[in-house]
């Protein structure tokens, strides 16, 4: 297992995420809560190398 840092932001509430990747998976697809305004964001992950992550962090309701 080999985790990779990714930044995005919370759809709700705008603030910046810090994500760890697990890139020995190409597809993910789970739930966490922000931080700062605890609502479910939904991230999709898709990992094609290390250095090729594609994330898609959106609101529950999308
Ligand atoms: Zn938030």
């Amino acid at each position: 297992m080999n985790l990779v840092e990714k930044n995005s932001f919370c759809p709700y509430c705008g603030e910046p995420i810090t994500l760890l990747i697990d890139s020995s998976l190409s597809e993910q697809n789970y739930v966490e809560d922000c931080e700062v305004c605890c609502k479910p964001m939904v991230i999709q992950v898709s990992v094609f190398t290390e250095d090729d992550i594609i994330l898609d962090v959106k609101s529950e309701n999308d």
